[in-house]
């Protein structure tokens, strides 16, 4: 298991990150923020770090996180989600709230405690990179679940199938990396209800939460009927303040879950940096995770880049929420990896081909006999949108002027 997990796309994610980064390169590569992160954390965590009568602030931190910054997570949940019909009524409470070095931190921990060797974890194809490496990192095995397009809605029917004696989770990700479907009300409860008959964990990834279009919401999988004592839910202050390089995210879950995940994480790391977990407070307290309108920015970044595509050939399914776009790139007569290729060289645009996303099964990916059968190589290419205005209007010239 460890050398698949060391057969992991790591390397190529890093070779594509370096070519994003060359002089003159327009980078809708790596999801980070080109625009300011919030000014509010930023001045409160220098603040922190430079006044004298703050200098504790500077020492650890309690391994469960500051209780300023639990707090402030306590109340931003608690005040921030309407529930929905049929949803339970939890307040969150401090004792629910693990502070973790970035969700990534928060991931591995999680699923470190709901699974093990002998188990297998549900995923979803494409899905964020991390996902397999981590849940053979923690010596369980990876079992793929394809999403369609155009809307990329996961398929109840196929999740069930692929739930075996040895599925110990569910491994869920709204809004969604790469494709950005936003999972409905239906789609939650019926992911809930599959949990709850086959007694399953849910480790949720939700880091992109703040970020919804149009009239898509975030719904929380464990605000369901029985679900808060089943599922880790993992947050990040990179998502909500565009703080990605500060690495403080938190997991939401009970106790006894927590426990397994404060293990984890007091022996990789011990506590997040507790000068960034006092401005994060602040800025929670004062900002409640859309600073400077930013979902609105992503929102219409998306439009822009959408249209401008569609323009080229590209098939565009719209997304939903987060900080990415996939287009479709058969309507170009290519693959993924050759016309993000052809746009860096041509137009000077770095962007992530979706195979990176397509991820290696060993059960086989949409078949019995393993990735040699299909084509990895799937026609579909990432645009990262959580940039400044003027970064997407120079793709989209660059892009328009392409013969
Ligand atoms: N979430 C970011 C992306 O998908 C990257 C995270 C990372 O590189 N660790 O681009």
């Amino acid at each position: 298991t460890l050398e698949l997990a060391l057969d992991s796309a790591g390397p190529e994610w890093a070779e594509l990150l370096e070519l994003a980064r060359q002089p003159g390169v327009c980078n809708l590569g790596q999801g980070y923020p080109d625009y300011e992160g919030s000014s509010v954390a930023r001045a409160a965590a220098a603040e922190a770090m430079t006044k004298s009568d703050m200098s504790l602030l500077n020492q650890y931190s309690f391994p469960s996180g500051s209780k300023s910054l639990q707090g402030a997570v306590c109340s931003y949940y608690n005040k921030h989600y309407e529930l929905k019909d049929g949803a339970t009524k939890r307040a969150l409470k401090p004792e629910n709230v693990l502070i973790t070095i970035g969700a990534t931190e928060g991931l591995f921990a999680s699923l470190r405690t709901v699974a093990g060797p002998g188990d297998e974890v549900i995923m979803f194809n494409p899905g964020f990179l991390w996902y397999v490496t981590t849940i053979r990192l923690a010596g369980a095995t990876p079992v793929m679940v394809m999403l369609d397009g155009p809307d990329f809605a996961p398929d109840l029917a196929k999740v069930e199938k692929a739930i075996t004696p040895n599925t110990k989770a569910l491994l869920l990700n709204t809004p969604h990396n790469p494709c950005g479907h936003c999972y409905t009300k239906q789609e939650v409860e019926g992911l809930a209800r599959l949990a709850r008959k086959h007694n399953l964990y849910i480790v949720s990834d939700e880091v992109y939460e703040n970020v919804t279009f149009g009239d898509a919401e975030h719904i929380r999988i464990a605000d369901e009927e029985g679900m808060f004592e089943r599922t880790i839910t993992l947050c990040s202050a990179s998502k909500l303040f565009s703080l990605t390089g500060w690495r403080v995210g938190w997991a939401l879950s009970t106790p006894a879950l927590l426990k397994g995940v404060m293990v984890h994480h007091m022996n990789m790391s011990y506590c997040a940096p507790s000068p960034l977990q006092h401005g994060l407070a602040v800025a929670l307290e004062a900002e409640d995770g859309t600073f400077e309108g930013i979902p609105k920015i992503v929102e219409e970044n998306a439009r822009i880049l959408g249209d401008a595509l569609r323009e080229k050939g590209f098939g565009v399914s719209q997304p939903k929420g987060g900080h990415f776009l996939v287009a479709d790139t058969s309507g170009l007569g290519m693959k993924g990896s050759e016309c993000a290729r052809f746009l860096l060289k041509e137009a000077k645009v770095a962007t992530v081909p979706g195979m990176i996303f397509f991820l290696d099964d060993p059960k086989g990916a949409g078949g019995e006999d393993g990735m040699g059968a299909v084509d990895k190589d799937i026609p579909l290419l990432r645009f990262a949108i959580c940039k400044r205005r003027d970064t997407i209007d120079e793709a989209v010239r660059r892009i328009r002027a392409m013969n």
